[in-house]
């Protein structure tokens, strides 16, 4: 599932590409993506992107008056561009034909992704959108520790709560507690004030190392320019069960945290 760095990477990967384009026509959008979005094809014609940006797992085509496209990629959603006029190939639910004589789509296999025209004032009413917690790279030790010191959850739990933090999902929340040395089970008002700064500095790196990496390519993830990205190939943990941990050697273990397989190392990540 597209996290953090992959939107992020998808959406600099677009925003050189989609800045200044019209769109001119909507050839395609499927059923279940059109049964939310009536006037959508209506709405989204003659309007010319200003940008293109990210929060948390959003990605957001930017328009004049803050209205805004927001996609949500889910498990296998992706965007891209190909030449107009071409019939969508499968698994592709939305084309918008642009200025320039090409076409962004977005393509989902197995269609849980979802989008949706916003105006700014929609966008803030928005339950997902107004309750997204801070950007891990943007916040500060303060905010993020208040966030977690005071919920008996578990930390694996916590980090995934998009309320909480935004943008990390099992890669990113398995790599970081592992370099921060952190069970994922231990409850969020056990970590002491030193193991969250930890915590903090280890999920900074690992979302700015995967973001130099251009993502992790597990599955479907492709950049906007259809290549894979290269951080699976550094973990450390996640999908490893059983391998020597690379730092102690200990085979890694697997436990459910929030209905999520977790990988961790059972000596050098403790409560
Ligand atoms: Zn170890």
């Amino acid at each position: 599932m597209p996290e953090l760095p992959e939107v992020e990477t998808i959406a600099r990967g677009l925003r050189p590409l989609l800045t200044d384009r019209t769109v001119t026509s909507v050839p395609f959008i499927a059923a279940h993506l059109a049964k939310g979005n009536r006037d959508l094809a209506r709405e989204v014609i003659g309007r010319t992107i200003r940008g293109v940006s990210r929060r948390g797992k959003l990605l957001f085509l930017e328009f004049p008056e803050q209205d805004v496209m927001a996609f949500h990629l889910r498990m296998t959603g992706r965007l891209g561009l190909m030449p107009s006029g071409l019939p969508p190939v499968s698994h592709v639910h939305l084309l918008l034909d642009l200025d320039d004589g090409t076409a962004l789509y977005f393509q989902d296999q197995r269609k849980f992704g979802t989008c949706g025209l916003f105006t700014g004032k929609d966008l803030k009413r928005w339950p997902f959108y107004r309750n997204l917690g801070p950007e891990p790279l943007g916040v500060d030790l303060e905010t993020f520790s208040k966030r977690i010191i005071g919920k008996k959850s578990r930390i694996k739990a916590l980090l995934l709560d998009q309320r909480v933090i935004a943008g990390i999902g099992n890669i990113y929340a398995d790599e970081s507690l592992f370099r921060a040395g952190i069970h994922p089970a231990t409850p969020g008002n056990r970590i002491a004030p030193d193991r969250l700064a930890g915590l903090l500095g280890a999920l900074q790196s690992v979302l700015e190392e995967a973001i130099a990496a251009g993502g992790s390519s597990i599955r479907d993830y492709r950049t906007a320019a259809g290549l894979v990205g290269t951080f699976q190939n550094t973990f450390q943990v996640y999908g490893r069960r059983g391998l020597p941990c690379v730092s102690c050697g200990t085979p890694l273990q697997t436990t459910k945290v929030a209905g999520r397989t977790t990988c961790f190392c059972p000596s050098c990540q403790v409560i």
